[in-house]
């Protein structure tokens, strides 16, 4: 092999792998595999970039690197300093700021078991090794975090509700986990859920942001706001990070078409509560009805639910039977759950048909 060789760890890593997005022969299936909004954008977001390029936006000119607006309007909105927001190419970019920005060869940074597969990879990019602490019933732990830190512990990123577990740590157990962290060791709060969450039981992120110097937290346009397609997400930091990644950051790392839609979907909150309506109201109906099918269904705080079978197999079968009649939904062998799948909550006819599917698959499989 001649050629330029990458650094040491890049070939470690495994490559990202997504939800599947299409089944062959079967035409426009249901894709419940990657959490997306099944009402889709907001009729306001998508007023917004239908104007785009025409009325408000010119193509030729690059957009406003600092995010300026959108960043005033995110302060307002969650009454917090748009100071410490920075602005990412989704959530993701700013997860692998944080970890350019504060990890290291040697360094160790903390997930657990069943954690959003992103930070694992963010971390190894960097050459940092990532440890893996185990999980109480699928939950975070954390006197098990707690005792995985070590002096080479830099980050401990903690989704909060958990991609694709779905489970979340309380007010107090976060706060239990921040207080007896290093203050050298930054702790991350993924909220790309965050606004499905009822808001009595949300742990108050950006209080504790504001509070210490060693807690970030982040959240998406890409799950409630219904804008994956655009790439955007946002930090809110303390100001000392807030700088760092400003200075790591791309110059331009958000384009002029997802600020502008961005404004135009905050402006909707009513779409966020149709979102968030919709969404209990179907995952209580499909647990209720997987449920008595007698398949082991785990609810959960986010817009998707944990189906469990009897083993990795049934589970691939299960799978495949959905996708054969068009519904997809999401395996997780890659995240250690071979024997549950994980299902976004759909369009009623989505959830209809995800039900139906699984009604043959245990007729079937029962024969
Ligand atoms: C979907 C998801 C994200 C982020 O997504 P972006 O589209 O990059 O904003 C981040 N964290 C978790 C836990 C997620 O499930």
């Amino acid at each position: 092999m001649s050629g330029p060789t990458p650094k040491d760890g890049v070939l470690d890593m495994p490559a990202y792998v997504g939800g599947k997005e299409t089944v062959d022969g079967v035409k426009n299936p249901f894709k419940l595999s990657a959490n997306e909004n099944p009402l889709g954008a907001g009729v306001k977001a998508q007023a917004a970039l239908s104007d785009f390029g025409s009325d408000t936006g010119d193509l030729s000119l690059y957009p406003d690197g600092g995010a300026r607006a959108l960043r005033e309007k995110l302060a307002a909105l969650n009454n917090i300093d748009a100071a410490r927001i920075v602005c990412g190419n989704g959530s993701d970019d700013i997860l692998s700021l944080l970890a350019q920005a504060y990890l290291g060869p040697g360094d160790e940074m903390v997930h657990t078991a069943h954690a959003f597969l992103i930070y694992k990879l963010a971390g190894r990019a960097t050459g940092a090794t990532p440890v893996e602490v185990a999980e109480q019933d699928l939950t975070a732990n954390v006197d098990a975090i707690l005792a995985a830190i070590s002096d080479k512990t830099k980050i401990v990123f903690l989704a909060n509700p958990n991609n694709p577990t779905g489970t979340m740590l309380d007010k107090d157990a976060v706060a239990r986990l921040h207080k007896s962290l290093p203050d050298s060791v930054l702790l991350v709060l993924d909220g790309a859920y965050a606004e499905y969450v009822d808001p009595d039981i949300y742990p108050a992120a950006f209080d504790m942001v504001d509070a210490h110097d060693n807690v970030v937290t982040t959240r998406t346009f890409s799950k409630a706001y219904g804008l994956a397609a655009l790439r955007l997400g946002w930090g809110y930091c303390p100001p000392q990070i807030a700088d760092a990644l400003n200075r790591l950051r791309g110059p331009f790392n958000i384009n002029s078409a997802a600020l502008h839609v961005g404004m135009a979907a905050l402006d909707d909150q009513a779409h966020i509560e149709k979102s968030r309506a919709h969404n209990a109201q179907w995952r209580d109906w499909l647990v209720q009805q997987i449920g008595g099918l007698g398949i082991g269904v785990r609810s959960t705080q986010a817009n998707f639910i944990l189906l469990e079978f009897g083993d990795a197999d049934e589970a691939a079968r299960a799978e495949a039977a959905m996708c054969a009649a068009g519904v997809i939904p999401r395996g997780l062998a890659a995240y250690g759950l071979p024997t549950r799948l994980r299902l976004s909550i759909g369009t009623q006819d989505a959830n209809r048909a995800a039900l139906a599917a699984l009604e043959s698959f245990n007729d079937g499989d029962d024969a």
